[in-house]
């Protein structure tokens, strides 16, 4: 077990953050805003937990940022990565060569996704799998001559990665606001199927049905001869848990195949048993063309990404295409695959991916739903090992009759300022609190976890009445 007084010894916090907010600028972050409160100082990982270096331990609800599949802590990685460190630290794959970590790590692949994949290209991150995605999609199209059909569809609040391809895709406004002009042409965005936002006066599956119609209408307007693919997350992640109704991922299937359409599947979040089947695909029961990977296949604890290519992809691009023009000097590092069967190893030995689907995941359904009956809770539901609740001014009769905080309020940051500081990681994206935990979190945990979140509600409601804002 590990001593709050050990750990606050070890690190001498100030330092560290007088380092940081001199010199670090952070990802999404206000950088002077940050200095001048002083970031924290995360030292060490165990199981579902982290500690900070003043010794406060933290549950981690979001596995770092939807990556740590397996939890902190796994020596059997860390020990992996050393004797291939040892061995070959780093060779690339342009040269007509290869590792045998990646090779290995390609065929685990193609064993554990969906049958229709065979194939795999190897990136550094999730951003760099969906730049890759788009550029296999333009040469898929253009060596079966139709070089025309190169827009590619998505959604508003979708994340696809931070690179300019990545956020292009990627519907998040906050993003497309700082970089017009940058966003790369020929991608166009559909609403999203969130029930809440879109569904009023409609049952879910009717809203389902609507909002995958926006794709057909979509197609129609853009002209259905110059339509490359369509992009989505399983289940939108950053976006905010958004769990879409059970009609919408059949009838996006359904049109994609109407016209033609390749379907990609950002997998970055919802693969390596997020949801409870190795990929999210799985759970929705669609057959994808493509899928971004990354998070999940390392557990986070070494950078890997990657997109699984399709057959028919595949054909087209390796039967007819000659040199593909594109990689990265660590596509297919041999530490970062060798880091990935291990954690793979370990989530068929440990069976998470069942555990998830069977016992974990509905128990976690069943206890985070009960958050609903919280004062400041409109809706509280799961998806798998993914969750997210709605905080409202006034309950109503259905989710559509509650009344929203104004957004000004920040009343998300301000009940996750409540969850940090009594050591509970919920992420707050606009009044919507998210969580995706490590898929070892044991039944004892889960309880833990609810008591927290609940417990931080009350005190989030206490303060905000205290503020006068309820
Ligand atoms: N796609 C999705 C669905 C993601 O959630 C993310 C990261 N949160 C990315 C792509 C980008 O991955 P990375 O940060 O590894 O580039």
């Amino acid at each position: 077990s590990i001593r709050a007084s050990d750990v606050q010894k070890k690190y001498d916090t100030r330092a560290i953050q007088e380092l940081d907010a001199a010199h670090y600028i952070h990802s999404f972050t206000d950088t002077k805003a940050l200095a001048s409160v002083g970031a924290r100082v995360i030292v060490k990982g165990q199981g579902i937990y982290i500690w900070d270096s003043e010794g406060k331990r933290l549950l981690d609800g979001m596995s770092g940022l939807w990556c740590m599949n397996v939890g902190y802590g796994r020596k059997s990685i860390a020990d992996a990565v050393y004797v291939q460190m040892q061995e070959l630290p780093y060779y690339n794959s342009f040269f007509q060569t290869t590792n045998a970590p990646a090779a290995q790590l390609a065929a685990k692949l193609v064993e554990i996704s969906p049958p229709q994949f065979n194939h795999v290209f190897f990136t550094g991150s999730g951003s760099e799998g969906n730049d890759t995605n788009i550029r296999m999609v333009r040469r898929y199209w253009d060596l079966l001559g139709f070089k025309e059909r190169n827009v590619i569809i998505s959604r508003h609040n979708a994340y696809h990665g931070s690179t300019i391809a990545g956020a292009s895709l990627g519907g998040m406004s906050g993003m497309h606001d700082q970089q017009i002009g940058i966003a790369i042409p020929n991608i166009v965005h559909i609403g999203q199927p969130y029930y809440v936002e879109g569904g009023k006066g409609k049952t879910p599956e009717e809203f389902g049905l609507e909002a995958a119609g926006w794709l057909e209408q979509k197609i129609l307007e853009v002209g259905a001869e110059k339509v490359a693919a369509f992009i989505g997350e399983p289940v939108q992640g950053a976006g905010g848990v958004i769990i879409p109704p059970s009609t919408y991922w059949p009838e996006i299937q359904r049109i994609c195949d109407r016209y033609g359409i390749l379907l990609i599947a950002d997998e970055v979040i919802c693969g390596f048993g997020r949801l409870g089947h190795w990929f999210g695909s799985e759970y929705f029961g669609i057959k994808p063309d493509l899928m971004t990977f990354a998070k999940g296949v390392t557990s986070g604890y070494i950078p890997l990404g990657g997109v699984m290519v399709g057959d028919r992809v595949a054909d087209v691009l390796i039967e007819k295409g000659g040199d593909f023009n594109h990689g990265f000097t660590y596509s297919g590092h041999p530490v970062a695959c060798a880091a990935a069967l291990e954690n793979i190893r370990i989530i068929q030995e440990e069976q998470l991916v069942e555990k998830v689907r069977n016992e974990t995941g509905p128990y976690l359904k069943k206890k985070f739903a009960t958050l609903a009956d919280h004062p400041l809770v409109s809706v509280a539901e799961t998806c798998g090992f993914a969750a997210g609740l709605n905080l409202v001014q006034k309950k109503g009769a259905t989710v559509h009759d509650c009344v929203p905080f104004d957004s000004k309020l920040e009343v998300g940051m301000i009940c996750r300022g409540h969850m940090f500081g009594n050591g509970m990681i919920m992420r707050a994206v606009g009044d919507r609190m998210i969580i995706a935990p490590p898929l070892v979190t044991t039944i004892a945990e889960i309880d833990e976890m609810i008591e927290l979140i609940r417990h931080c509600l009350d005190a989030t409601l206490a303060d905000l009445k205290a503020r006068e804002l309820m």
